[in-house]
């Protein structure tokens, strides 16, 4: 079966940059799905830039937004999310990151600078109130260290990015309340996901 790059979600285009993730969520729809909506999102292989800008037959004004997603954390993608993110600077399009919020300790650096001018909104998922209920819902390969990184790259993101949204899925064991004080605290947006990756 053809690898799926790129497919349409609403008025929104979704570009699937990999599989691979930090985290092991127990809400993670991968575990009982193999995509979303007609779309198998699994890769035999991760496209480059070009294949991703090439699987784009539409002018991407026509959509509200383009996001950067994957079946897995597209950050560790970062070099050809820059490449397409610099090439969709030329259309009038709204350009998204749904991320773990783990990628400066994938990359070992605050990454977020390198977003700057780049990306409108960037939407992170905090889902936890504190680092080992984060741990204990999304099983980080960092450890407990992934929370407080998550919420240093968060502010950090504020100083580069015109939207920052902190999200938290409607899971049993969330604390939405807390999770709204951190968001309110670092003073970013805040939004409750449903359970399926199709609503984000
Ligand atoms: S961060 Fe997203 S892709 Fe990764 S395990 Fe969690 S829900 Fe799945």
């Amino acid at each position: 079966m053809a690898n799926t790059y790129t497919y349409e979600l609403g008025n929104s285009l979704y570009l699937n940059l990999t599989n691979q993730c930090t985290n092991k969520c127990k809400f993670c729809i991968r575990d009982y799905k193999d995509g979303v909506g007609e779309n198998n999102l699994w890769l035999d292989k991760e496209p480059t830039a070009d294949e991703i800008i090439n699987d784009i037959d539409k002018n991407p004004e026509v959509y509200d937004e383009i996001v950067f997603c994957g079946y897995g954390e597209p950050l560790i993608r970062l070099e050809t999310i820059l490449e397409v993110a610099k090439w969709l600077k030329q259309f009038d399009v709204q350009i998204r990151i749904d991320t773990n919020g783990q990628v400066n300790l994938i990359h070992n650096r605050n990454i977020a600078p390198e977003l700057e001018g780049l990306i409108d909104v960037i939407s992170i998922s905090l889902n936890a109130k504190n680092a080992n209920k984060y741990q204990q819902l999304c099983e980080s390969d960092f450890g407990t260290e992934a929370f407080k990184s998550i919420l240093d790259f968060a502010e950090s993101c504020k100083n580069y990015i015109p939207k920052v949204i902190l999200t938290v899925v409607n899971y049993s064991t969330t604390s939405i309340y807390e999770c709204r004080k951190i968001a309110e605290n670092l003073d970013v947006d805040f939004r409750v996901r449903q359970l399926c990756k199709e609503e984000e």
